[in-house]
């Protein structure tokens, strides 16, 4: 299925193996991924893995050898799938809740690719093999467990997706957020200036740049040191995003 409909080249394009195409059917049309995709910078391509099972049954999971419960991904639907796309260098993502985190350095990582292949998960997880014989990496939205992997697909799509050049007008936005130094972003106001009762602090209203920026330095220092003390470590903070 494809969704580029611009003149242009994608910047990058992105096959999505998954059991469940439609869960993507609705993120992709609308706000920044609907206009990455509509624009033509980015194309994304679902698969169904169904439609890559040989057997009479289109069977894609099986029971676990060793025992335990659970079904478990066959490896010859996910495989067949990724070598039935054309020749090129692709970048293979295992969504897993048991591979290397996903952090914002390798969403950079990821958005200078040109093509990258999502393997969605579901049930157990998928055949080990899989990993080997695609040379995928296993990445990790987090430490908790979701049913599939659509939807760390879909937040990953759209992490990457907003890196690529074109697709964020500001890109101001993108070099001055949470996770671009290792303080998190500063709080962030607007209109009303006053709303029941809570004021927008003054020094927003002053005027003067340089005050402005030293109260979001330490504003987001210590909205840092409170939500995630473990990005401070032990040496010096690193710049706040202004
Ligand atoms: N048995 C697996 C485990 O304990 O590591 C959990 C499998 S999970 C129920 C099913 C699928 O959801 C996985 O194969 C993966 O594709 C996806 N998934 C679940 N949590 C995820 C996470 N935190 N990050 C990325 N993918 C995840």
């Amino acid at each position: 299925m494809s969704r580029a409909s611009g003149e242009q080249e994608p910047r990058l394009r992105v096959d999505v193996l998954t059991l469940f195409p439609r869960i993507f059917e609705v993120p992709l049309e609308e706000s920044l991924l609907g206009r990455a995709v509509a624009g033509g910078l980015v194309e994304v391509r679902l698969h169904d893995i169904r439609g890559f099972a040989s057997d009479r049954h289109r069977q894609v999971d099986d029971y676990g050898f060793g025992g335990g419960p659970g079904m478990v991904l066959k490896p010859e639907p996910i495989v067949s799938a990724v070598e039935a796309l054309e020749e090129g260098t692709k970048r293979v993502v295992l969504l897993s809740p048991a591979g290397r985190s996903l952090t914002q350095a390798l969403v950079k990582e990821l958005a200078k690719e040109s093509w990258l292949v999502l393997i969605c998960g579901r049930y157990e997880g998928v055949d080990e093999r899989v990993v080997g014989l695609l040379g995928a990496e296993e990445v990790s939205i987090g430490d908790f467990v979701l049913a599939g992997g659509e939807v760390a697909a879909l937040a990953m799509l759209e992490a990457v997706v907003r890196l690529v050049p074109g697709v964020v007008g500001n890109e101001e936005s993108v070099i001055s957020e949470s996770f671009e130094g290792r303080l998190l972003d500063h709080p962030h106001y607007t209109r009303p200036r006053e709303f029941r009762g809570a004021a927008v602090p003054d020094v927003l209203l002053s005027g003067d740049h340089g005050r402005i920026s030293r109260w979001r330095r330490e504003a987001a220092l210590e909205k840092t040191r409170r939500n995630r003390p473990d990005l401070l470590g032990d040496g010096p903070p690193g710049r706040a995003s202004e």
